[in-house]
């Protein structure tokens, strides 16, 4: 079986609604973005997956949330901007183009992350 990690980045706005402090406000952060894809063998290239292709997917799903203000995007109108809900939504958006997706990972700032992935 091999792992595969690709990593981006994006910088936004936000604020966790109720929070009983100051991330309640509206602050930024640059979020650090780690997926991580499974197959269980090679393709003719020796590959398991093309990297080039995954940043593709990956800077397309990022470039919908950099330099925005999260809470105003719909799906976060839904859900709280928090690194969970941020890391779910990742998931989502590049399930749609990687069936073999295993998990997404939200950096928020350098010492907080969070891991999601389905079941
Ligand atoms: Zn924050």
């Amino acid at each position: 079986m091999f792992e595969l990690e690709v990593r981006g980045s994006f910088s936004a706005a936000h604020q966790v609604k109720g929070y009983p402090g100051d991330c309640a406000g509206v602050h930024g952060h640059t979020y650090l973005v780690s997926i991580a894809i499974r197959k269980p063998r090679l393709g003719k290239l020796g590959m398991a997956v093309d990297f080039r292709r995954v940043h593709t997917f990956l800077e397309g799903v990022l470039k919908k949330l950099d330099h925005k203000n999260l809470n105003t995007l719909a799906f976060f109108k839904k859900h709280n901007a928090t690194a969970e809900w941020i890391a779910v939504y990742i998931h989502q958006e590049m399930k749609r183009k990687i069936a073999s997706l295993r998990s997404v990972t939200v950096w928020e700032g350098l010492n907080d992350a969070v891991t999601y992935q389905e079941d």
